[in-house]
């Protein structure tokens, strides 16, 4: 098993150095820690090593992993796609959901949330890399979304999440980051709590262009099996 404990600690040192040359410190960077396929047992170990916040995938996963370890000490994330149909169980399990890319399921999101006495942090899931990712908005459309799931009760809109897509080096996922960057920065000052952005291949560049909210899974527990 990869020593977590060491590469957490190795991870937040390069996340440090990456947001002093943003005029910032690794404390201004949240570190999502993301556990889709890891076992509770590896999770746990993360968190012995300080891991707060932690990333999910899929919603049936993140319940399982929920039933076993709580909310106490740690804070779920929802990072990959939210079908409507199991935002019900979501709203159960997870804090922040990065993954909005529809009125409708911010309508969904809120209903949920409410009814259950949540108040649901969101990130809208902006698509700048074309054919590269599946889900997300188009650039062109991001600030309108804002705009109308703004008023939505039981949600607060908190920010932009974003992926660069596959490319060869981490310098290339660079404009991408950039761009996202400059949506975030239109954005009204009380929304603009989350710029999610930045993975195992590339979060010290993310981070560089103005990232707070990193998501790494690999660099922590190893290539996934
Ligand atoms: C899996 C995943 C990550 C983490 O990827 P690593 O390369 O393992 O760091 C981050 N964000 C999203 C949306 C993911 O699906």
């Amino acid at each position: 098993m990869a020593n977590i404990s060491t590469n957490l600690c190795v991870v937040k040192n390069k996340i440090d150095a990456a947001a002093r040359k943003s005029g910032r410190t690794g404390e201004d960077v949240t570190l999502v820690v993301v556990t889709k396929t890891r076992s509770v047992e590896e999770i746990r170990e993360a968190i012995a090593a300080g891991a707060v916040d932690i990333g999910e995938n899929y919603v049936q996963e993140a319940e399982d992993k929920f039933a076993e370890i709580g909310e106490e000490e740690v804070k779920w994330h929802l990072i990959g796609h939210l079908q409507r149909n199991k935002v019900r169980h979501a709203v159960e399990v997870f804090s922040v959901i990065h993954s909005i890319d529809s009125e409708e399921l911010a309508r969904e999101i809120g209903k949920r949330s409410e009814a259950i006495g949540k108040l649901m942090d969101v990130l809208v899931e902006v698509k700048v890399s074309g054919e590269a990712t599946k889900f997300g908005v188009d650039p062109k459309d991001t600030l309108s979304l804002v705009d109308k799931i703004s008023s939505i009760s039981g949600i607060r809109v908190c920010g932009l999440m974003g992926m660069a897509p596959a490319v060869a080096s981490p310098e290339e996922a660079r404009p991408y980051f950039s761009e996202i960057k400059k949506l975030w920065a239109k954005l009204p000052e009380e929304q603009r709590l989350y710029l999610s952005m930045g993975m195992t291949s590339d979060y010290e560049v993310a981070v560089e262009e103005g990232s707070n909210m990193v998501r790494i899974g690999t660099a922590i527990f190893g290539p996934r099996g």
